[in-house]
């Protein structure tokens, strides 16, 4: 329905990808077209949504994706042109953070690091700054640390880091006594300097598995026998 012309099977574009980290050109396998219509009484089509999905394999990695183009019959410009919703399965993920490994991070802390990054990656970034909280909440109960309110049990957490660590987390609003009452949304560059700030605290507390975190990088791993995931 919408006019804009179907991409012939075996054309090429530049899609960023997942694997090689960089926009590369994909060849298109297949394409298929859903059509929905809404006919009146007269038998006229009175409104309609069309999604074409794409499959596109990259010529780098040989990994492929589905693109799927939605648009209908009122998403238009003021110009009368129909705007196409775009959507990449599995989401591109240029920009997102990677999960780092930790040796000897307990479970249910490694859960709350590992959904903080998810909601970082999915733009939820109210929830990113609650993770980080009750991170950072989980591992001074986890070092016994006590105090009557977050800032202060920070403040204990000299006993175990270098200051410096401590001080930059007191310098994120969203961790102050306060905030943890309060629904704030804070910057993504904010979060993501926070990530980095507890990564470098929980590489002082549970050890990064440098070795994990390298290996995760390559397309395939090989399961070392005898070698534990850290958790
Ligand atoms: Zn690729």
């Amino acid at each position: 329905m919408a006019d804009n012309g179907d991409p012939q099977i075996g054309t090429t574009k530049k899609i960023t990808c997942n694997q090689c980290k960089y926009a590369t050109h994909h060849t298109l396998k297949a394409l298929h077209t859903q059509l929905y219509t809404e006919e009146d009484f007269e038998g006229d089509v009175g409104y309609w949504a069309e999604t074409k999905y794409l499959f596109w394999v990259c010529a780098g990695c040989d990994t492929a994706v589905l693109e799927e183009q939605i648009t209908d019959i009122v998403n238009v410009d003021q110009h009368g042109e129909h705007i196409v919703d775009v959507r990449f399965s599995p989401k591109r993920s240029a920009y997102d953070l990677t999960e780092k490994s930790f040796k000897s991070l307990p479970r249910k802390l490694k859960q709350v690091y590992r959904e903080s990054i998810q909601a970082f990656n999915n733009q939820l970034y109210t929830l990113t700054a609650a993770g980080l909280r009750g991170l950072i909440e989980g591992i001074c109960a986890d070092k016994n640390i006590s105090g009557s309110n977050l800032k202060k049990r920070i403040d204990g957490l000299t006993a175990h880091l270098p200051k410096n660590i401590v001080e930059n987390l007191h310098g994120f609003r969203f961790m102050g006594n306060d905030a943890v009452h309060e629904l704030t949304t804070p910057s993504r560059h904010d979060l993501q300097v926070a990530i980095e700030v507890i990564e470098d605290l929980l590489n002082y507390l549970y050890e990064l598995n440098y070795k994990a975190s390298r290996l995760k990088k390559h397309l395939r791993v090989e399961h070392q026998p005898g070698e534990q995931e850290a958790g």
